[in-house]
């Protein structure tokens, strides 16, 4: 099946498969390019308060509206834009696209919320990331409570001494942090809890299966653990009422996932705030009752 039609090659590369070094600087300079063409966009998906059914936050989710194929997710593209290195002024503007937004709702008079915005490896390596940051939350005069850094555990302690010192900065300003994809990866207990961490981010692997006792009981563990520790607990890749009523059984503050809605455009999110209220999220509200 791996036929290379020219603009199909994307599709067969895989993390960790060196693509040949004629087809990844073909590939970086489409990423180039599609920045240059303001080919990509966020999309947002709402997160959950379980007992009042209200959204406390989006996550914005990067997009690539692919002049020949339509509409990429970030598996399509992001390793790519990893190994080339062009992840770092995506993620830029990925940090100054959320920023705008919550200008935006600010401006128009909807209530505040907290965004999140995932940073990758190249982008917390990279010598400017904290300006960046900054710059972002600056040009828009954003309050950086309303803005939460996504970054997987496993990331965060590859270069514990250094990320630790830059988070610190960042949370001075108020910026939050929150582990993603928590239990998947390898942190140290004793680490994890010298970062500035605001929120954990249950995977959604371990909220798919929580029929089978073993994930229930991890899941409890990590619920218990993050209220411990003062920790907002937000449960990834909800899709049923039975999955959102033990979650609220083990009082997991919030959840994302498609049983409450998908990532929306910003028209739509933006929308979605204008109507907000106790009301929104009828599932969640009935599961509670
Ligand atoms: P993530 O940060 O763990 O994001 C959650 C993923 O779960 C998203 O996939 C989302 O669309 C998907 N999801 C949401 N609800 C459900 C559900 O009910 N069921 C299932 N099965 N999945 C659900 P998406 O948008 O394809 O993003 C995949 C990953 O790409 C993200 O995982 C994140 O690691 C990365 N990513 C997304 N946007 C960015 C970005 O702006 N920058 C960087 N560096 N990475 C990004
Ligand atoms: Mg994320
Ligand atoms: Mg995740
Ligand atoms: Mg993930």
């Amino acid at each position: 099946q791996a036929k290379s039609h020219g603009r199909s090659r994307l599709q067969f590369w895989e993390p960790g498969m060196q693509a040949p070094y004629s087809e990844r600087m073909q590939i970086e300079a489409d990423l180039r390019r599609a920045l240059a063409r303001n080919e990509f966009v966020l999309f947002y998906q709402p997160q959950v308060d379980t007992v009042s059914g209200e959204v406390r936050g989006f996550e914005a989710l990067l997009r690539w509206w692919h002049p020949q194929r339509g509409l990429l997710t970030p598996a399509d593209f992001i390793p790519v834009a990893e190994e080339s290195g062009v992840i770092v002024p995506i993620g830029d503007w990925v940090l100054r696209e959320a920023s705008a937004q919550l200008a935006e709702w600010r401006k128009a008079d909807l209530p505040a919320m907290r965004l999140s915005v995932n940073i990758s490896a190249r982008q917390l390596e990279s010598p400017d990331f904290v300006d960046s940051v900054m710059r972002a939350v600056q040009v828009y005069a954003l309050d950086g409570r309303q803005l939460e850094l996504e970054i997987t555990e496993s990331l965060l302690m590859r270069d514990f001494e250094a990320n630790a010192i830059k988070l610190g900065r960042l949370s001075a300003a108020g910026i939050r942090l929150a582990i993603d994809d928590f239990g998947t990866g390898y942190s140290s207990f004793k680490y994890l809890s010298r970062f500035p961490i605001h929120t954990l981010k249950i995977d959604q692997s371990f909220v798919q299966d929580l029929d089978r006792e073993e994930n229930l009981s991890i899941v409890n563990a990590m619920i218990a653990m993050g209220r411990g520790m003062n920790l907002t607990v937000i449960a990834e890749g909800v899709e049923t009422e039975s999955q959102l009523a033990r979650l609220q059984q083990m009082q997991c503050h919030e959840i994302q996932g498609h049983y409450c809605s998908p990532p929306l455009s910003g028209h739509a999110a933006t929308v979605m705030l204008g109507q907000h209220g106790p009301g929104f999220a009828h599932g969640v509200q009935r599961a509670a009752s």
